[in-house]
């Protein structure tokens, strides 16, 4: 069966249409752009991508450019649609009603909605995407797979914030956790490839790209991770500040006359790395800054760098134990400068890089070496295939 995965934002629109038999991308792109011009970066497997200038008013026209490439006699990869089998789409927030992936209906619809406080920013979108294959490609079923579903298992004293306990009870306010699909299937990979029964082990994810936020997976379901009701709280990231005292508002707000609305787009769009350093969100400029003697790109990596590993150390506590330690994501898959800075503060846990074994990108590996008490994995990324998995077995059953 072929699967098109979508990851739908305000203004872009992502797809992969994946064989399910293979588990390989047949073509994956971007549309770009949405609402203002627009722009459909299609790239067939194993050719060049194609960059097409094409209106996109909305998101129906994107999901309609996306099936005419797919389909298309010279750059397409399927002959009709009717060989789409069915569509997985990302969806960020499921709040506390979902805890898994799901047949969408209009149940379902309206049950994301019921979300959207929660990510206004993006479960509209996500529903946009939704509606607009509905449009387009009727009777084909479509699941829905969230961000925040694999941290549903997290146990109250991990999601509760020491607020009234009336914010919980009226709006739902508690800790949701983010990047759930990659957490659980960068913790499920790294047990098969460290040779660990996933459910009876103690796993540790490092996803950081340029959102960042750690897991603590055990015996295979999340207990703890590092974002919380928004994707905001936790790790440093590129632009998102992370955890900061939340007082720092009101005396940024009081002193420079801003207002909420500023300083909550400072908080995610200015802070991080880029705030810190002043240069970029990117670690790749960040090192080629800190090289020439840029001493704000070097603390930004230096504070990043420690609060990565004491959120770290925070999850063996909560798990009284760690099995193995896992990097993904941008960062996580291709810095290994990073990997080892991070597990040097890992020593106590006799940790030891094998910096032969660490020296890779983007591939999957055990970087420790054979005596190291811990092992410590690199497992790139693949949500989209995970998105897919969850489609399949939705639709055809396991
Ligand atoms: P992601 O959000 O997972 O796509 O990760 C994007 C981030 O990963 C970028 O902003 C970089 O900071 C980082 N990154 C990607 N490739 C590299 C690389 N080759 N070396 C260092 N950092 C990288």
């Amino acid at each position: 069966m072929k699967i098109l995965v979508i990851n739908c934002g305000s203004s872009s629109l992502k797809y992969q249409l994946i064989d399910s038999i293979t588990e390989k991308p047949l073509a994956v792109g971007i549309c770009e752009r949405i609402g203002i011009d627009g722009r459909l970066v299609h790239t067939p497997a194993e050719k060049d991508k194609l960059v097409f200038d094409k209106a996109l008013p909305n998101h129906e026209a994107a999901v309609q450019a996306v099936l005419s490439a797919l389909t298309d006699k010279e750059c397409g990869v399927i002959d009709s649609l009717e060989e789409i089998g069915a569509v997985g789409h990302r969806v960020v927030h499921g709040g506390e009603r979902f805890t898994k992936s799901v047949i969408i209906d209009d149940e379902v619809i309206e049950a994301i909605k019921g979300c959207n406080d929660l990510a206004p920013l993006h479960n509209p979108a996500n529903l946009i995407g939704i509606d607009a294959c509905k449009k387009l490609m009727p009777g084909v079923p479509m699941v829905a797979v969230f961000d925040t579903a694999f941290h549903q298992t997290m146990p109250k004293k991990a999601y509760t914030y020491a607020l009234p306990f009336e914010y919980y009870d009226k709006y739902k306010i508690r800790r949701y956790g983010f990047h759930g699909t990659s957490h659980s299937y960068v913790s499920e990979r790294a047990a098969e490839i460290a040779g660990l029964d996933y459910h009876n082990s103690k796993i540790i994810v490092c996803h950081l790209g340029n959102g960042a936020s750690v897991s603590a997976v055990k015996n295979g379901e999340s207990v703890d991770t590092s974002m919380g009701l928004t994707p905001l709280e936790g790790l440093i990231m590129g632009t998102r500040s992370g955890d900061i005292d939340p007082a720092i508002i009101e005396f940024i707000a009081k002193k420079e006359h801003r207002t909420l609305d500023d300083i909550m787009n400072l908080l995610n769009k200015k802070s991080g790395v880029y705030g810190m350093s002043g240069v970029s969100s990117d670690f790749r400029d960040l090192e080629a800054a800190a090289d020439s003697g840029n001493q704000h790109a070097k603390d930004a990596t230096e504070v990043f760098v420690y609060k990565t590993a004491k959120y770290v150390g925070s999850y063996v506590a909560a798990m009284n134990g760690v099995d193995a330690i896992v990097f993904t994501a941008g960062l996580g898959e291709n810095d290994k400068h990073i990997r080892q800075s991070i597990c040097d503060y890992l020593g106590y846990l006799g940790i030891v890089i094998d910096p032969e074994r660490n020296n890779i990108r983007s591939k999957e590996a055990v970087i420790t070496t054979d005596h190291s008490k811990v092992k410590v994995l690199v497992v790139p990324t693949n949500e989209e295939l995970a998105i897919a998995r969850d489609t399949v077995e939705l639709v055809v059953g396991k």
